[in-house]
């Protein structure tokens, strides 16, 4: 990708995340309920995320970033346009 756009911010969705059917959510919700802890951030309805994050979370789910990606904006947790960020790592 070009050098020139940054990429964009990736946040996660909390309230919707916890209408996802536990068993596939419970990495995700362990993860951000981590990173909500090292914050001391505890009160928001969506929690940003690093990209680095997001290479992390493709590894703990056993996924491709972009497959990952896909995933959670279809549960309504990810913003899509996050799209751009995974597109953005591939070059
Ligand atoms: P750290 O990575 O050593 O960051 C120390 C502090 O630098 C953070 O304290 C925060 O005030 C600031 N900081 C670092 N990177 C960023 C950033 O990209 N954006 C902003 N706005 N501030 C940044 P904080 O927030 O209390 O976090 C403490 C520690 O918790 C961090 O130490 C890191 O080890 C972990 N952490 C917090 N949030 C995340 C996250 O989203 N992802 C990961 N992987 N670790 C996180
Ligand atoms: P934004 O990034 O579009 O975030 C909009 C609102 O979403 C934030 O309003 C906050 O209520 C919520 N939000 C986003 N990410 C988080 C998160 O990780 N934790 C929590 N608890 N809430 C989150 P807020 O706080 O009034 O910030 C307004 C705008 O100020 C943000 O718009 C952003 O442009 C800027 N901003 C706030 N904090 C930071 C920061 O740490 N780094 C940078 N670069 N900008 C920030
Ligand atoms: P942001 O605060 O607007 O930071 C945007 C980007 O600037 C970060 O993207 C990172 O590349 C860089 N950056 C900002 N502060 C630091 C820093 O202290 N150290 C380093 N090495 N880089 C920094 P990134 O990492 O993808 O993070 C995206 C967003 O996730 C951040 O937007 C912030 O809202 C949140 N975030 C990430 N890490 C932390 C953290 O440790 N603490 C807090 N409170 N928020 C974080």
């Amino acid at each position: 990708g070009g050098a020139a756009e940054p990429p964009p911010r990736l946040v996660l969705d909390l309230e919707q995340l916890q209408q996802v059917p536990t068993e596939e959510a419970a990495p995700l919700q362990r993860y951000a309920a981590t990173i909500q802890s090292q914050r001391g951030d505890y009160n928001g309805k969506v929690l940003s995320i690093r990209q680095d994050d997001l290479r992390t979370l493709a590894v703990i789910y056993d996924q491709s970033p972009s497959v990952l990606t896909e995933k959670l904006i279809s549960w309504g947790v990810l913003n899509p346009d996050a799209r751009r960020a995974v597109d953005q790592q591939k070059s």
